[in-house]
């Protein structure tokens, strides 16, 4: 009788709305996936509960005082999973021999150091932590070209435009590509006046229209921001320069982005927006498995709409434009100012609109060269939130 080998994953922020996702698809198919570790930060109860619906070898938490609270509630429901804190920890599940595949779905720069041990490793990495690639993306792209690791895009628009490529294509110009189209919807201001913008509040800029997603992406989506990062994403990893990708407004999001070839051949991956999809496909990749996602009625969308981006009322796209062609340490700056713009909007401690006007500030100020290692993208993260830091008060007043 042959051994079944089910396939090892680890599930980097699994608490999340991809983490709880990604499991949504893995529980459908549990005779050919197995968890190996589930990471969450402080999300106790959910990480409790997934654990012991999964029954993983490891769960990792951000610190001592979490893991007991932890390891408390695993005793009481009877899971035996290991507990371990840290970043340490997450790099270890990350890297581990026994896991085949890591989905990286950690936000924002945490995620950075356990994702870059997955490339290392040489894992299959499942990427929806764009944030991870966008600081350090030309140390990201060589440690997957030098580890060999299976890298495949998570984040629906790269997703797409893969699933529209030619099987293992890597110099897209030669293989007759000439634009890649990266499709967003626009987010709930699409059609809101500049004053209203400036005034959203957290709970506007988090009630996206067709997308339920954690609060940091909800609200770079709002701010465009997301498309910008995804701009960066996709330059890294289809190796294109920013002037082979355009970006257009499609409110539906039926269309989750397209790639055009030299004979006029437009190819789009269609489908209800739902990331269901996407991990499905990156999860089961050559192959196809179910995803829960219901099927698209084509006819009940009816119609599908495309428009330029206002660069104007949403100055985040423009910058992270100009960050993708300045390229060195730019992306990394205004990542990290991002995250922490973000962080002090959803505490209400600036206005939406001063979003955009602090990381015009920072990226003005800011010294940008190209980070040779990792230690020097995290030096760069640091500068760039101290700055923004400082610049905060007079950007608020
Ligand atoms: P989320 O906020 O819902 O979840 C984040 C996860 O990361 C949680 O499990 C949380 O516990 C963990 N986490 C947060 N801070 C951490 C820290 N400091 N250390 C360790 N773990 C930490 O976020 P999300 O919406 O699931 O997004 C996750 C990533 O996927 C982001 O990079 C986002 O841009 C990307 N993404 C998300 C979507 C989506 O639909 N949600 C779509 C495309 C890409
Ligand atoms: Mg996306």
């Amino acid at each position: 009788m042959t051994a079944i080998c089910r396939q090892q994953i680890t599930v980097l922020g699994s608490t999340g709305s991809i983490g709880v996702s990604t499991l949504d698809v893995i529980a459908r198919h549990l005779e050919q996936y197995q968890v190996f570790a589930l990471t969450a930060h402080t999300s106790v109860d959910t990480l409790a509960i997934q654990c012991q619906q999964f029954n993983p070898r490891y769960a990792v938490v951000g610190d001592a005082g979490t893991a007991e609270q932890l390891r408390k509630q695993l005793t009481h429901n009877r899971c035996q999973s290991e507990v371990l804190y840290g970043v340490d920890a997450l790099e270890q599940v990350a890297r581990a021999p026994e896991a085949d595949t890591v989905m990286a779905a950690i936000v924002g720069a945490a995620g950075l150091m356990p994702t870059m041990a997955a490339v290392r490793a040489g894992k299959k990495v499942l990427l929806a932590n764009k944030e991870a690639l966008v600081m350090a993306s030309t140390l990201f792209m060589a440690a997957v070209a030098t580890s060999g690791a299976q890298l495949l895009p998570i984040d629906s628009e790269h997703n797409a435009m893969f699933q529209c490529l030619p099987a293992g294509v890597t110099d897209l110009p030669r293989a007759g590509i000439s634009k890649l189209l990266l499709t967003g919807s626009g987010g709930p201001f699409r059609t809101w006046s500049d004053s209203a913008i400036h005034n959203a509040t957290p709970e506007q800029a988090c009630n996206h229209p067709n997308w339920s997603m954690g609060r940091k992406i909800s609200v770079d989506s709002a701010t465009l921001m997301n498309k910008g990062l995804e701009l960066i994403e996709a330059c890294s990893l289809f190796n294109v320069p920013p002037s082979s990708i355009q970006v257009v407004i499609h409110p539906q999001s039926v269309i989750h982005s397209m790639v055009e070839y030299v004979d006029g051949s437009i190819l789009a991956q269609l489908g209800n927006p739902d990331m269901r999809t996407p991990i499905a496909h990156a999860l089961a990749w050559p192959e196809r498995i179910a995803s829960g996602v219901s099927s698209l009625d084509i006819v009940a969308a009816a119609r599908l709409d495309f428009e330029e981006p206002d660069l104007e009322r949403f100055p985040a796209l423009a910058l992270a434009m100009a960050a993708a062609k300045q390229g060195n340490g730019a992306p990394t700056v205004l990542n990290a100012a991002n995250e922490v713009a973000v962080a002090a909007f959803l505490e209400r401690r600036i206005s939406f609109g001063q979003i955009a006007q602090l990381l015009t500030t920072v990226m003005n100020l800011a010294t940008m060269a190209e980070p040779a290692d990792l230690f020097e993208v995290q030096a760069l993260d640091q500068y760039a939130r101290r700055i923004a830091l400082e610049q905060m008060p007079q950007c608020v007043a």
